[in-house]
């Protein structure tokens, strides 16, 4: 239950249990392979997956888990392109593929709690 920095590249998570959090796509402990993003609280690990770092309730952050920004039905097929991928550009590519379908089944998805003025 403590909070852990990166001292590369200084993205700092919660982790909760004795061991660290795992990607969910690429397996790597957290947050040895997280960058930050442009977005504030998010980062970015090796394997391109993307993680709310900081949970804020009421202008606080949460002692919370990074959590992916993966859609979760999406999670198992990253899982197998990065299993299956020898490279990182022959997994991006796949990643690419599998975003790209995943957008035309699922298009313009807005931000949680923006709804559009009913
Ligand atoms: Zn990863």
């Amino acid at each position: 239950m403590v909070w852990v920095t990166n001292l590369f590249t200084g993205v700092r998570i919660f982790q909760k249990a004795e061991k660290p959090p795992t990607c969910e796509v690429c397996g790597r402990e957290l947050p040895g392979s997280l960058t930050w993003a442009i977005i504030h609280g998010i980062a970015v690990c090796q394997c391109g997956a993307e993680y709310v770092c900081y949970h804020y309730e009421e202008g606080k952050i949460l002692e919370k888990e990074p959590t992916c920004r993966i859609p979760e039905e999406l999670i198992p097929k990253y899982r197998n392109a990065w299993q299956s991928s020898r490279n990182i550009d022959e997994y991006l590519g796949k990643a690419k593929a599998i975003s790209e379908e995943w957008n035309k089944t699922h298009p313009e998805v807005e931000e949680e709690g923006e709804s559009s003025g009913a």
